[in-house]
């Protein structure tokens, strides 16, 4: 790291993982990468009720299956640990203890019902929602007094009463009137410590410089800079405002924030149907920055490179998923056959068309089909789906590619293409394949044409769409001649021959 600035990545665990987050992670990695600064992860799990280990997993197993790696956090350590919060309990005791002796918190005892009563009233006025400001100055003694009736008090910060104002490193200068930033609890009655305490307190701790994150968090930011100001006089963390920048918001289907609920914005529906992380950081790389050159395909280095805070828009970016598809396949045709097929291999084996360990003739032939569908795919899984008839097992037909979990059946929704007509073809292809010695895709193309087309007078579409389904079981498949060259001679015999009994 050859410079100071330093960027943080501050989920709370608290359900699945999703691609508002991964925006917010990668442009603070890019951020990072291109500025020689440290990249900072943190876990904000606070809320016991919300947060599980589960998501905490899922959090960290998603970075790294996008590379998106950190400098500090998790697993690696680092100056300013431990990097979870629930860890970091007795730090945040200590820091309360400051600010309320130093008066920049305080004692609150007001109830629920008192809080709610507080704020009819002020509707009922027509003035500002907010915190009245009974508790501020109690005495010792009304404290006392409070605690003798039984309760048990929660913790304020005490906003400094000015307008506040910071020059947002998306957005441009923003303020806040005094007035729409009431007191703020820091602390629950029970003695759970919150976001509100938790997070620009280890922002100062961790010596965080700049703060990227959702537009959804504006509203917190005249806060933070409150406390960081207040943290700065009674000496916690480095002293130094960070710079604060937010990022548009992601606008899903009908003009309406994408949400958690959304199923697009699940990332593991992104890793399940087989976009590779290069596809989708790519595309959420687009989602409110440019490269400022309508170039809209690169990886997430070239991104680093090039990454300017300045080129990030303050305007709502829309989430397409036809595009992020498109570009997943844009990536998915740059990769060599070799790569592709290697990754193509985990889904095969998902799909129970391969076993955990595949033999290496099973490997082969994934290498050698791979080139026939890289041009037909957008997901691995469409890939996959395209591939999966060269493993099926044919009863009576020994084959070292057959994975032996799962019989080769013509798709249900399919079956009633074998027409009378289609069994004719059928019939006519089998007889001249069974004497093809030389089992080739080009000695396969000429017989079948001569065959089906010059000898019986058969349009290309009608003779060869029966043989592919016969054969692969699907509409969808790789090239059927080179398709049959792979799926070799005893078997595809065998499967046409099969399709005139269904
Ligand atoms: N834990 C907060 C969240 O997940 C972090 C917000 C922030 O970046 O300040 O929303």
């Amino acid at each position: 790291m050859s410079s100071d600035i330093r960027v943080r990545f501050c989920p709370s665990p608290t359900g699945n993982p999703h691609v508002g987050m991964v925006r917010t992670a990668l442009f603070n990695w890019a951020f990072a990468r291109h500025n020689k600064a440290t990249f900072v992860f943190r876990i904000e799990d606070t809320d016991t009720a919300r947060d599980s280990e589960d998501s905490y997993n899922q959090l960290l197993d998603s970075l790294k299956w996008l590379g998106l790696t950190w400098d500090e956090g998790p697993e690696v350590g680092g100056p300013y640990g431990p990097y979870r919060q629930s860890e970091r309990m007795d730090l945040y005791r200590e820091v309360v203890e400051k600010l309320l002796a130093a008066n920049f918190a305080y004692r609150c005892f007001c109830s629920v019902e008192e809080l709610e009563e507080q704020r009819e009233i002020q509707k009922k006025a027509g003035t500002t929602p907010g915190y009245s400001g009974r508790c501020r100055d109690l005495s010792d003694a009304e404290q006392e007094a409070f605690r003798e009736q039984g309760r048990k008090p929660a913790i304020r910060f005490r906003m400094p009463g000015i307008d506040l104002t910071w020059d947002d490193l998306v957005r441009g200068e923003l303020s806040f009137a005094k007035e729409h930033v009431p007191d703020f609890v820091i602390v629950r009655a029970t003695g759970e410590p919150l976001y509100t305490l938790v997070n620009p307190v280890d922002d100062a701790l961790m010596h965080i410089t700049h703060v990227l994150r959702g537009e959804d968090l504006l509203s917190s930011t005249p806060r933070q800079i409150a406390m960081h100001n207040a943290l700065a006089q009674i000496g916690v963390g480095s002293g130094r405002l960070p710079f604060f920048g937010h990022l548009p918001y992601v606008m899903g289907e009908g003009n309406r924030k994408l949400s958690k609920r959304d199923p697009e914005s699940a990332l593991l529906m992104y890793r399940e149907e087989g976009f590779l992380p290069e596809g989708l950081l790519n595309y959420l790389a687009l989602l409110g920055w440019s490269m400022g050159d309508d170039q809209e395909f690169f990886s997430i280095q070239e991104m680093a490179e090039r990454f300017d805070i300045k080129r990030v828009s303050g305007n709502p970016a829309r989430f397409d998923l036809k595009k992020c598809t498109a570009i997943n396949g844009d990536w998915i045709r740059s990769l060599t056959p070799e790569d592709l097929s290697g990754r193509l291999i985990p889904f095969l084996v998902k799909d129970n068309l391969l076993p955990e360990i595949p033999n290496q003739t099973q490997q082969d032939l994934v290498r050698r089909a791979t080139p026939l569908v890289q041009e037909r795919m957008e997901t691995l899984r469409q890939g996959a789906a395209m591939l999966g008839f060269l493993f099926f097992q044919d009863a009576g037909v020994q084959d070292e590619a057959t994975s032996g979990t799962r019989p080769f059946e013509i798709e249900a929704s399919e079956l009633s293409q074998i027409t009378p007509e289609a069994k004719s073809i059928l019939t006519f292809a089998l007889d001249a394949l069974s004497k093809l010695d030389d089992w080739n895709h080009g000695a396969i193309e000429a017989l079948l044409r001569a065959e089906l087309l010059e000898k019986h007078g058969f349009k290309p579409k009608n003779a060869f769409g029966p043989i592919r389904l016969a054969t692969a079981g699907r509409r969808v498949s790789p090239p059927l001649f080179e398709s049959l060259e792979l799926l070799g001679k005893a078997r595809s015999l065998h499967r046409i021959e099969s399709a005139l009994n269904v």
